[in-house]
């Protein structure tokens, strides 16, 4: 199958290396006819996105992934042609982006009752300005004397269980799914053969799951073709993308080399319209 539509991008929104512009044009020296932009958590490079899709004459297909957790494993849930721009999802979203920070803030908090004194600054300095993580509180510990290794600091204070130890607090997969229905967007299962449990599929069909991602460059052709016979059982859109992050960074797949074709998107734009009429996205 030739790929004419990249459906899974991203940019410097998030954790890509190329902006949104620089996407698009690169999207059209490749002769894509449509590329989804599909950041993590945010929809802030769909304005450009959008402008630039327009100078270079490649369609756009305004979209987010969305980071959520099942069953303690980590779920990505894709949506396309949101009314993002409406104000109470981008509270939504703003939450969801703090939320890795609250989190950090309380581990530091406990540790510090628990007797380990480490200061939050010098986690953000360790963390060099990027996402803050557990293993940056781990290697704090460590310039601290407090444990020898980051595998004790795990073990000891950190892990699940331990007595540092604070959940996520995530969206769920359905959460999400309802989430982008209300934003009357189209909601697509990402990668799921990263998730190694196809169960999710029909948990998540009763919340109005549309599409799954079936091309995708870390599916093995034994997984395409399981997940492509779910999207004929359960007459989900079979959508793909590559999961490109830029040239210069490791990347899941190159620009352009998984996707679908013209005429699934039309499909999926069928979808669109059927939910953009009804009343409540639902
Ligand atoms: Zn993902
Ligand atoms: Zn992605």
């Amino acid at each position: 199958m030739t790929v004419e539509v990249d459906l899974h991008v991203h940019t410097t929104a998030s954790d890509g290396t190329l902006t949104p512009r620089q996407l698009l044009e690169e999207a059209a020296r490749r002769g894509l006819k449509a590329v989804g932009i599909t950041d993590h958590d945010t929809t802030s490079g769909l304005a450009e996105a959008t402008k630039a899709a327009q100078a270079v004459g490649v369609e756009i297909v305004p979209g987010i992934e969305l980071s959520t957790v099942w069953h303690d494993q980590e779920v990505h849930v894709l949506g396309y042609w949101l009314e993002y721009e409406q104000n109470w999802f981008q509270v939504v979203l703003q939450d969801l982006r703090q939320e890795r920070v609250r989190r950090i803030e309380k581990i530091v908090k406990q540790l510090n009752n628990l007797g380990y004194h480490i200061s939050l600054e010098r986690v953000k300095e360790v963390a060099g300005g990027g996402a803050m993580g557990r293993p940056h509180v781990a290697r704090v510990l460590m310039e601290n004397g407090f444990v020898n290794n980051t595998g004790e600091a795990f073990r000891r204070l950190l892990a699940k269980g331990a007595p540092a130890y604070v959940p996520r607090q995530k969206l769920t997969p359905a959460e999400s799914v309802r989430l982008i229905r209300r934003a009357k967007g189209v909601p697509v299962l990402a990668h799921p053969g990263l998730i190694g449990n196809e169960n999710i599929v029909e948990e998540l069909l009763i919340e109005g799951l549309e599409g799954i991602e079936v091309y995708y460059p870390e599916h093995s052709a034994k997984e395409q073709a399981r997940f492509l016979e779910l999207a004929e059982r359960w007459h989900l859109v079979a959508t793909g993308g590559s999961d490109f992050h830029g040239s210069d960074r490791a990347s899941v797949g190159d620009l352009g080399s998984f996707g679908i074709s013209c005429a699934t998107l039309i499909k999926l734009k069928k979808v669109k319209d059927i939910i953009s009429a009804s009343a409540f996205g639902i």
